[in-house]
C-alpha cells in the first residue's frame, strides 16, 4: 500500500496551508548561520513542505544546489528573490521536534543548520534507497483549475470524486484498482487540468533483510540474535533487587506522569542497570509511546540486542554495519510509527519518532558519543536537549559516570539513582596491582605477562575458568627503533610513530592509515638492525600461544574483527567455552557479561595515563573499572590483575578498590583547581594548514582578536570569567600532513563563551589554505 503521509510527521494540513505561502526559507550544507528566502513557483506549491529538500540556485553562478526547506512564509522579502527549481522529497524528512533540535545544534555547535540537517538525515533516506518510482496522481489546487471548468464524463467524474475523498498524492495503480477504471479517464483528467500525474516513491516490495525484532525475520549480520549460544536473557522480568526496587520507586511515578526529567543511574558493573532500562521502556511502550536507547557502538553486541528482542515486539537496531538501504528502511519504519524501541549508536539520537516517551543512554560516559566531524555534537547532550524539547524523561546510566553528569547530579539538575551492589549479592572481584618495576621475568626480557599474571592464568584455566586480557594497543610492535642512531620510524604525514603489523608485514600510522613496508635497515644511519619495540595485541597473542600451548586463544581488535560477523562469532564461541583466553583492545572491556570469566588481566594500565588530556585520569579509571567488571559475574567469583608501572597512581588505586565516589570527589577537586570542565565550559579552536607559516599567522591573528574582545569586555566591566589559553602547537603538531595550532577558550558560562565566539569568528576571515575547526565541549584534546 502506498503510504505517502507519514503519521507523526508534519500534519497533512500543513501542506494545504502551505499552498498559499509563496516564499520558503532554505538552508544549505554550508557553515552559514542563516536561511535564504526563495520564491515557490505555483507548480511546486503543493509538493513543498517544511523538512523536504529542494534544488535551488545558490551562490556565484547560481549553481543548482540541494538545500532543506526549514520554513514557509507569506511575508514578501525586501529584495527580489530567486525561485526554487524542484522539490526532491515525497515526504518531509524531519519531525517538528527534529527541526528544532537541529536548529539548536547549529547554534550551540556553531555550524550551519544545513550542515546539521545534512548529517542527521541518513544517506539511505536522501537517496531514497529501498524505494522505487511509480506513477502517482495529485489534485490540481482549486486556484489553479482551468476556467471555465471542462466537462467530465461519468467515469472521469468517478475518478475525480475518488481522488477528492482520499488522501493525495496517491499511487496511480491504486486509483485504477479501486475505481475499476482503466488509464483513459485518468489521462483525460490530466489533460483537462484537474489532475497532475508525476513520479513518486513507494517502498520496494522486495525489502532487504533487516534486524527487526519480528519473529521469523532474518536479522542482518553482524549483530543479530545470538541463536542458541547459551544463557539467553530471560523474557520474564526478574524480581527486582532491593536497590533496583528503590530506584524504580523513584523512576516509575515520573515515567507515568511524563514531562522532562533527567536521571543519572549510577550502578556498579553487574548491578542490573539494564533491567531498569527495560522496565522503564516497558512502561512507556505500555502508554503507546516509543523509546530510544543509545549505546556505544562497541556495546551493540548480540547480548544487548537480544535482551531487547526478548522483551519487545518491534525493535529497530541502528548500527554502523547497516547498508544504506537498510538504514533508510529503518528510518521510514520509525517515521511511520511502526517501531516501539530503537537501539542504536550515536546517530540514533536523530531517529524520527513521532511519539517519543523516553530516552535511555547506556554507558553515558563513553567518549564515542562525541562526533569528531561537523557537526561536532555530543549525543548525550543532544539527547538531553531532545528530551527537554519533547518534554519527556531521560535516563543516563553508567558504572563510572562522566564528571559532567556527576556534577549535574550533585547540583540536583539530574536525579541520582544508585545501585551500589551487584545482583544476587555477588561480591566485586578482588583486584591485585602488579608492580611491573619489580614483578619481572628472570630472563629480564620484555614480556607481556608478569610471572604473577602468568601463574594466575594457569590457576584460572586449571579450574576451568576463562580468561580475558586487555591491551589497548593493536598491532605487533608499537614502534621501530634503531639502536645505532636512536631513529624512530615516524609517519610521513603525522608526528606519530609507525606501528608494525606482523600479519600483514607492514608498518602503519594509526592516525591517518598511511602504510609502508618495514625498512630492512635504518633509513637514517643505514645500520642493519632495526628493533621492533613495544607490545601490541598481535605480539601478546604470540607470547600467550607460546606460553599456553594447547589452549585456544582469540584476539579481538579492529584488525582481527574486520569481517562483518566476526565479532559475534568470537563472542558466541567464548560463551560456549570454546575459547580459553580472549585478548583484545578496549573492544572487550565493556558491557560483556560472561559468568565463566574468572580472571581479567590488564597488560598495561598506564597506556592512556600520559596523554596530554585533562581527562586522562578519568579515562583510565573508567577503562579499568569497566574491564574489572567483566569478571566475578558468575558463582565462581573472579580476580583482576592490573599490571602497571605506577601502582600508587590514584586512578589505578581507586579503580582497584572499585571506589568511584572517592575518585569523583578527588578528580572534581583537581578540575575545580585547574578550571576545567565540568566547572568551566570549554571551546577548542584548531587551526590547520599544510603551510606552517600560514597556519601560525592565522592562529596569531585569531588569538589577537580574542584578546581584544576579552579586553573590551573587561573594560566594559562585563562579567567575564573568560580565559584564553594559547595559541600553541597542538599536542600532535603534524597530522595527516597538516600543521596544527590550537587554543582553548574557557568560561564559567556557556552563554558568554558563545557570545565571544560569535563576536570574534566572523570578524577574522579564515586565510586561504587554512582551516579552522571550532569544537565546543571538546573530548579529543590531541
Ligand atoms: P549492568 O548493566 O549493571 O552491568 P546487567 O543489567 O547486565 O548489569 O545485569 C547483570 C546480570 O544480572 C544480567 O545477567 C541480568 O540478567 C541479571 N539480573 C539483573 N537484574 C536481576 C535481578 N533483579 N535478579 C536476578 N538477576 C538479575
Ligand atoms: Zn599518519
Amino acid at each position: 500500500m502506498l503510504d505517502l503521509m507519514q503519521p507523526g510527521l508534519f500534519q497533512p494540513d500543513e501542506t494545504a496551508k502551505a499552498a498559499d505561502t509563496p516564499f520558503a526559507e532554505i538552508v544549505f550544507d554550508r557553515p552559514l548561520d542563516h536561511a535564504y528566502t526563495y520564491a515557490v513557483p505555483p507548480s511546486l506549491q503543493n509538493q513543498l513542505a517544511v523538512g523536504k529538500r529542494v534544488i535551488a540556485p545558490f551562490g556565484r553562478g547560481d549553481k543548482q544546489t540541494i538545500g532543506f526547506c526549514v520554513g514557509r512564509t507569506e511575508a514578501k522579502p525586501e529584495r527580489r528573490v530567486k525561485a526554487i527549481l524542484d522539490v526532491l522529497d515525497e515526504h518531509t524528512l524531519l519531525t517538528e521536534h527534529l527541526l528544532k533540535l537541529t536548529r539548536w545544534m547549529a547554534d550551540y555547535y556553531l555550524c550551519g543548520w544545513g550542515q546539521v540537517l545534512n548529517a542527521v538525515v541518513p544517506a539511505g533516506v536522501k537517496k531514497q534507497a529501498g524505494t522505487r518510482l511509480v506513477p502517482i496522481l495529485d489534485l490540481v489546487p482549486a486556484a489553479l483549475l482551468p476556467s471555465p471548468l471542462p466537462h467530465l464524463s461519468p467515469k472521469q467524474k468517478r475518478v475525480l470524486e475518488y481522488l477528492q475523498t482520499h488522501v493525495t498524492p496517491i499511487e496511480l495503480r491504486q486509483v485504477m484498482h479501486e475505481t475499476g477504471c482503466g488509464g483513459t479517464p485518468i489521462e483525460a483528467l490530466v489533460e483537462k487540468g484537474y489532475v497532475r500525474r508525476r513520479s513518486g516513491r513507494v517502498e520496494s516490495a522486495t525489502t532487504v533483510s533487516q534486524p527487526i525484532g519480528r519473529e521469523g525475520e532474518a536479522p542482518a549480520e553482524p549483530l543479530g540474535v545470538c541463536g542458541s549460544a547459551g544463557a539467553s536473557p530471560s523474557r520474564v522480568p526478574f524480581d527486582l533487587t532491593a536497590d533496583q526496587a528503590a530506584a524504580w520507586a523513584t523512576l516509575e511515578p515520573v515515567l507515568q506522569a511524563g514531562g522532562f526529567h533527567p536521571f543519572l543511574l549510577h550502578g556498579i558493573t553487574n548491578s542490573g542497570k539494564t533491567e531498569l532500562y527495560l522496565r522503564a521502556i516497558e512502561e512507556v511502550v505500555r502508554q503507546g509511546k516509543e523509546a530510544l536507547v543509545l549505546v556505544p557502538e562497541i556495546s551493540l553486541t548480540p547480548q544487548t540486542i537480544q535482551s531487547f528482542h526478548g522483551r519487545f515486539n518491534d525493535v529497530a537496531v541502528l548500527h554502523s554495519h547497516l547498508h544504506t538501504a537498510e538504514r533508510g528502511n529503518h528510518w521510514r519504519r520509525i517515521a511511520r510509527g511502526q517501531v516501539q524501541v530503537i537501539v542504536g549508536a550515536r546517530s540514533a539520537i536523530f531517529a524520527p519518532t513521532g511519539k517519543l516517551g523516553l530516552i535511555v543512554i547506556d554507558e553515558e560516559h563513553e567518549a564515542s558519543f562525541k562526533q569528531e566531524s561537523t557537526p561536532r555534537y555530543h549525543a548525550r547532550d543532544v539527547a538531553v536537549m531532545r528530551a527537554r524539547l519533547e518534554n519527556i524523561p531521560i535516563l543516563l546510566g553508567s558504572a563510572t559516570p562522566s564528571l559532567e553528569s556527576w556534577h549535574n547530579a550533585q547540583k540536583g539538575q539530574y536525579t541520582l539513582l544508585t545501585l551500589p551492589r551487584r545482583v544476587a549479592d555477588r561480591p566485586l572481584p578482588q583486584v591485585k596491582l602488579i608492580d611491573l618495576r619489580h614483578d619481572r621475568h628472570p630472563d629480564k626480557k620484555p614480556h607481556g605477562l608478569s610471572p604473577s599474571l602468568e601463574r594466575a592464568m594457569k590457576h584460572a584455566l586449571d579450574a576451568r575458568g576463562q580468561v580475558m586480557l586487555l591491551l589497548n594497543r593493536r598491532g605487533y610492535s608499537t614502534y621501530l627503533f634503531c639502536p645505532a642512531c636512536g631513529h624512530v620510524e615516524h609517519c610521513k604525514f603525522c608526528d606519530l610513530s609507525m606501528t608494525y603489523h606482523r600479519e600483514r608485514h607492514i608498518t602503519m600510522c594509526h592516525y591517518c592509515g598511511f602504510e609502508k613496508t618495514p625498512p630492512d635497515r635504518c633509513p637514517v644511519c643505514g645500520a642493519g638492525q632495526v628493533l621492533y619495540q613495544g607490545m601490541g595485541t598481535e605480539k601478546l597473542q604470540g607470547e600467550i600461544e607460546a606460553k599456553f600451548a594447547g589452549k585456544i586463544v582469540e584476539r579481538m581488535d579492529s584488525d582481527s574483527m574486520k569481517r562483518p560477523g566476526s565479532h559475534q562469532r568470537v563472542l558466541d564461541a567464548f560463551r560456549r567455552g570454546e575459547i580459553h583466553i580472549l585478548l583484545g583492545t578496549q573492544m572487550i572491556a565493556k558491557g560483556l557479561d560472561f559468568p565463566n570469566v574468572t580472571l581479567v588481566g590488564v597488560i598495561n594500565a598506564d597506556v592512556g595515563l600520559h596523554h596530554a588530556d585533562f581527562r586522562a585520569s578519568e579515562r583510565t579509571f573508567q577503562l579499568l573499572a569497566q574491564v574489572a567488571g567483566r569478571t566475578g559475574r558468575g558463582d565462581a567469583g573472579g580476580y583482576v590483575f592490573i599490571q602497571t608501572m605506577q601502582p600508587e597512581h590514584p586512578s589505578i588505586v581507586l579503580a582497584a578498590n572499585h571506589d568511584y565516589l572517592t575518585f569523583a570527589q578527588e578528580e572534581m577537586q583537581a578540575r575545580r583547581a585547574h578550571n576545567y570542565p565540568p566547572f568551566q565550559r570549554m571551546a577548542r579552536l584548531i587551526v590547520r594548514s599544510k603551510d606552517e607559516k600560514a597556519g601560525n599567522d592565522y592562529a596569531d591573528r585569531l588569538a589577537a582578536a580574542f584578546r581584544v574582545e576579552l579586553d573590551r569586555r573587561k573594560a566594559a566591566q562585563e562579567p567575564t570569567g573568560l580565559r584564553l589559553l594559547g595559541p600553541a602547537e597542538a599536542p600532535v603538531f603534524r597530522l595527516k600532513g597538516y600543521f596544527r595550532f590550537h587554543f582553548q577558550l574557557h568560561s564559567a558560562s556557556s552563554v558568554v563563551l558563545h557570545q565571544v565566539l560569535r563576536a570574534v569568528l566572523p570578524a577574522v576571515r579564515v586565510a586561504t589554505g587554512v582551516e579552522l575547526t571550532v569544537d565546543i565541549d571538546p573530548q579529543d584534546m590531541l
